[in-house]
This record gives C-alpha cells, structure tokens and sequence, in this order.
C-alpha cells in the first residue's frame, strides 16, 4: 500500500475538520449577526439623538461588512475540494490495499442488528 495515498487521507481528513470548525464558527457569528442587526432595526430612532444615530448606522454599516455569508461560503467550497481530495485517496488506499475482511454486526436499531462485511485494514466495506 502505498504510504504517499494513507499519509495524504490523513492530512486532508485534518485540514477537513478544521475547515467543518471554521464553518461551525461562521454560523454561530452569523446568528449573533443577525441578532444584533435586528436588535439596531428594532431601535426607536426618535427616542435616541442625532449623534447617537450617527454611531448606530456606522456600527451597522460595518457589521455588514464583515460579510459573514460570503466568507462562509468560502470555507464551504474549500471543504466541499478538500473532501473529494481526501475521497481520491481514500479510493487509492481501497484500491491497492491487501484486504483483511472481517465480518461484524452493526446496531441499527433496537434489537435488530445488520451483518457486514469489511477490510479491517481500509475499512471498505462489501455487499454480501
Ligand atoms: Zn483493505
């Protein structure tokens, strides 16, 4: 098996994770966002003066700009590449691997259990 195809799984597999985390992180700012935008919407502009209107509209305006959506999608795409990387190399290992199959009962439910069958080594797994 060649060392190159496991090493590079397991690095893409790394850099996946962080990226899925990064994501996670951007969503939670998202909501945050969106929380505190309608907080400035739900605002009484005519209770507040004109000064403090100013810095109200200027946060706002800069709190768009970070643009979380966008930058999000980003880190979408990257992990949606680095996946198909990682799925390359995962289908390399498979493929040059000298299989060790064992067979194993899963859980699927309660009570009820399913038989399969895989490589131990690769953990592909096969149709019975
Ligand atoms: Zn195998």
């Amino acid at each position: 098996m060649e060392q190159y195809f496991i090493l590079s799984e397991s690095k893409f597999s790394y850099i996946k994770n962080r990226l899925d985390d990064i994501i996670e992180t951007y969503n939670e700012l998202d909501i945050m966002t969106e929380n505190i935008l309608n907080t400035y919407d739900k605002q009484n502009i005519s209770e507040t003066n004109i000064s403090e209107t100013n810095n109200i509209e200027t946060e706002k305006k800069y709190i768009d700009i970070f643009n979380i959506p966008e930058a999000k999608e980003i880190y979408a795409e990257l992990s949606e590449s680095v996946k198909i990387l990682k799925n390359i190399c995962k289908k390399r290992i498979q493929q040059q691997c000298e299989h060790s199959i064992v067979k194993d009962s899963i859980d699927i439910a309660q009570e009820k259990s399913q038989q399969i069958t895989y490589c131990e080594k690769c953990e592909k797994t096969f149709t019975q």
